[in-house]
């Protein structure tokens, strides 16, 4: 999906009612769940170009989240020349350590660290801009080698490692789901990152881990269900743009 329909009267309107629309589904399920509403969505805006991005901002969304850094770029780069405030940008893919330096300024979360290298990266260049970056580390729950992120016990050596980490704030995980349009499996592989973080967080005594970044459009309900403290959702925000 890669939407390419000029910003218009119409457009705001249509992503301002998806915005709305969202904020209340993400209530209903934290409700649904027993929670309070302490679930906040980032905005995924990879689908489309600064404009629109620049529209659900204005609709209310204050986070937005790419997953390829050069987008992100040249995102925070047009909001820069026209002179609109920043939204907070959270980098929610795959970096490669070349890209960290031009990266880290411009974000102020980092969802997917999926190597002590990428973390090391991170780490020295915060450092060097005196800043400490919260992250998320990404783990694979699925079985599914296609999928990114460590597995479990890749995750425990990144962890202790990362914790000791000058520039980083280690705040939580990152997943996804194998099972995109929800349901149940989704739930029990939810259900399993939140299981790992609870033991991460008594074999690291040190570790403060409240973050669990997991649940997009289709999956968001199940995510919720276990735990999520933040959601990223995409094509939800954009439902009849494209046309
Ligand atoms: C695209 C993307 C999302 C949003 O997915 P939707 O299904 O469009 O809501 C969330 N997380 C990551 C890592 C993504 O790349």
């Amino acid at each position: 999906m890669e939407i390419t329909r000029p910003a218009t009267e119409q457009t705001a309107q249509l992503i301002a009612e998806n915005w709305q629309r969202v904020t209340h589904q993400v209530a209903e399920a934290c409700q649904h769940a027993g929670r309070k509403n302490e679930v906040r969505i980032v905005g995924v805006s990879k689908y489309v170009g600064p404009e629109l991005a620049r529209q659900l901002v204005e609709a209310g969304c204050h986070v937005l989240g790419e997953n390829r850094p050069q987008q992100l770029w040249a995102k925070h780069e047009w909001f820069s020349q026209q002179s609109f405030e920043q939204p907070t940008w959270h980098l929610i893919g795959h970096l490669q350590r070349n890209k960290a330096r031009r990266t880290l300024p411009l974000i102020g979360y980092m969802h997917s660290v999926d190597s002590l290298r990428i973390a090391q990266s991170l780490s020295e260049e915060a450092v060097r801009m005196e800043k400490r970056l919260p992250i998320l580390i990404e783990v694979n729950v699925t079985r599914d080698d296609s999928k990114t992120g460590l597995s479990a016990d890749e995750l425990r050596a990144c962890l202790g490692q990362a914790l000791e980490l000058p520039g980083l704030d280690v705040r939580g995980l990152m997943a996804m789901s194998s099972h995109f349009g929800g349901g149940h499996l989704a739930r029990k592989e939810f259900a399993e990152v939140r299981r790992l973080r609870d033991a991460l967080a008594s074999e690291f005594p040190t570790a403060h881990l409240p973050e669990l970044s997991m649940g997009m459009s289709g999956d968001f309900r199940e995510a919720i269900a276990e735990g999520a403290t933040m959601v990223r959702i995409g094509s939800h925000l954009w439902d009849g743009i494209e046309g």
